[in-house]
C-alpha cells in the first residue's frame, strides 16, 4: 500500500465541493487516513510550492492557495499516487478526461480543484508537511 497527499484547493472548498470530491476519492478505492481543513499562510504556500518558485505562475499560485481554506488529506491505497493523479485528471481541465475531478470541478489551469503528490519522494515530503504521525490513523 502507498500513501499520497491530497489538497482540495480554495476554489473547490469555497464552492462546497469538498464532500463531493472526498466521495469520488473513496469511490475510487482510496482510503482517507487523515483529513483536516486549514488556511495556508503565505510562507506555508511558498514553502509547499518551492519547487515551482522559478515558474511564471508561482506568485499567482501562492496568492490563490492562500485565498481561502483548503482540505488536506493523506490517502492510502494500491498505487495511490498514480491512482489519485488518474482520478484528478490533467492539470488543465480543458485536457482532463471525462469522469475526473478536474473535468467535473476545475475552473481553469490554476484554479483546478485538487493537488496530488506526483512521486513517492514527493508524497514522503508532503504528508509530514501537513500531518504528524499521531494524526494519521
Ligand atoms: P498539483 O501539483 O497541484 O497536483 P499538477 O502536478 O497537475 O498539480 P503542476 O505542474 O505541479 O501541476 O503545477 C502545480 C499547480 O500550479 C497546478 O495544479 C496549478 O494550480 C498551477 N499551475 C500549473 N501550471 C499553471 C499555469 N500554466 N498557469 C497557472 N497556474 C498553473
Ligand atoms: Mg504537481
Amino acid at each position: 500500500l502507498q500513501r499520497t497527499l491530497s489538497i482540495i484547493k480554495p476554489d473547490a472548498v469555497s464552492r462546497n465541493l469538498a464532500g463531493d470530491i472526498l466521495a469520488m476519492i473513496q469511490a475510487a478505492g482510496l482510503t482517507v487516513k487523515a483529513t483536516k481543513m486549514i488556511q495556508l499562510t503565505r510562507a506555508q504556500a511558498e514553502a509547499f510550492y518551492a519547487v515551482h518558485k522559478e515558474r511564471p505562475f508561482y506568485g499567482s499560485l501562492c496568492d490563490f492557495m492562500t485565498s481561502g481554506p483548503v482540505v488536506v488529506s493523506a490517502l492510502e491505497g494500491e498505487n495511490a499516487i498514480q491512482a489519485y493523479r488518474d482520478l484528478m485528471g490533467a492539470t488543465n481541465p480543458a485536457n482532463a478526461a471525462e469522469g475526473t475531478i478536474r473535468k467535473r470541478f476545475a475552473l481553469d489551469v490554476e484554479k483546478n480543484a485538487v493537488h496530488g503528490s506526483d512521486a513517492p519522494e514527493t508524497a514522503a515530503q508532503e504528508i509530514p508537511f501537513f500531518f504528524s504521525a499521531l494524526e494519521i490513523v
